[in-house]
């Protein structure tokens, strides 16, 4: 090695320790080779180096959707450049949409969507990233390989995006249509089966079984879907008590259980009410209890009303 290094020797110094798996050193050489090629103007060398120590900022255990952003952006000029990456050589343009796609997924991810609309859009955009990396067949992802030291085929990515994007779907319509929410976690469940995560299928088959099941409110006879969303079960004592025989009639209570069902306005009210009640009858007690405290104060005499409150404490 020359005393100074030249940009091209920094450039190769980079990609050997690359292939070491020396993430940091190799940063640290492909910025200097980026400074040594600015150092006669900003050029395509100074670029390609800039861009290759970006990339090398992926080496964190855990990049954010800014990282993959910032890798975006320095690829960028490179066009169709290629480049010289570890064991590989390839296009500028593919690994920047790779680098895309794998932003779009961490921020889809780190998003946390709580109204039909937002899970609405959530879904719509993991069903976009699905069918993008189906689209890119069996081609092996050059940064998790690089990185994680691991060969993941860009299609094998698509049925757990799909199945994810299918339940985000669900969650957007639980509330107005529960019959479509229970088909989109049949969706998942399908799309989880496939990729062997039975926790998850199983879960999505509990979503299907609560949202498709249907029942008849007991107070006001309204059929509504969706256990816990748009129904729920009341205790009641129902023991005997002649229930509707009509075939084909849907179930206002359970059988067995000693339950009713209430659909959401019908047990709001009644909770609401028994709420009401409850708060005016601790109010009562409260009073009882100030009282009585009172009068043990005024029996007690100033040395012990020290150690008896005024009132009830909150
Ligand atoms: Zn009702």
């Amino acid at each position: 090695m020359p005393l100074f290094k030249t940009p091209d020797d920094l450039l190769q110094e980079g990609n050997d320790r690359l292939l070491r798996g020396d993430f940091p050193g190799a940063q640290r050489s492909f910025q200097s080779a980026s400074d040594g090629f600015s150092k006669k103007g900003i050029g395509p060398g100074a670029q390609y180096a800039r861009a290759l120590s970006v990339v090398m900022g992926l080496s964190s255990p855990n990049p954010s959707a800014g990282d993959y952003q910032a890798v975006v952006e320095a690829l960028l000029p490179l066009g169709e450049l290629p480049i010289k990456l570890g064991p590989r050589t390839i296009a500028a343009s593919q690994l920047r949409h790779e680098a895309d796609l794998l932003r779009e997924e961490r921020s889809i991810l780190a998003s946390a969507p709580s109204t039909p609309e937002a899970h609405q859009a959530a879904g719509a955009r993991l069903q976009a990233l699905s069918v993008a990396y189906r689209q890119m067949g069996n081609q092996v992802l050059h940064l998790p390989e690089l990185f994680q030291r691991g060969t993941v085929a860009a299609s094998s990515k698509a049925p757990a995006l799909a199945a994810l994007a299918e339940e985000e779907l669900g969650e957007a319509s639980v509330v107005q249509d529960p019959k479509r929410a229970a088909e989109h976690n049949q969706n998942a469940r399908n799309w989880w089966l496939q990729v062997g995560e039975a926790a998850r299928a199983q879960a999505a088959t509990e979503r299907v079984q609560r949202y498709g099941r249907a029942v008849k409110c007991w107070f006001c006879g309204r059929e509504v879907a969706g256990e816990g969303i748009n129904f729920r079960q009341l205790p009641s004592d129902v023991t005997g008590f002649p229930a509707s025989q009509e075939a084909g009639a849907l179930a206002e209570c359970d059988p067995q259980g000693g339950v009713v069902y209430a659909c959401r306005p019908c047990g709001s009210a009644v909770e609401r009410l028994a709420d009401e009640k409850a708060q005016l009858r601790a109010k009562e007690i409260e009073l009882r209890v100030n009282k009585m405290l009172e009068s043990m104060r005024s029996k007690a005499g100033p040395m012990g009303q020290q150690w008896i409150p005024s009132t009830l404490p909150p």
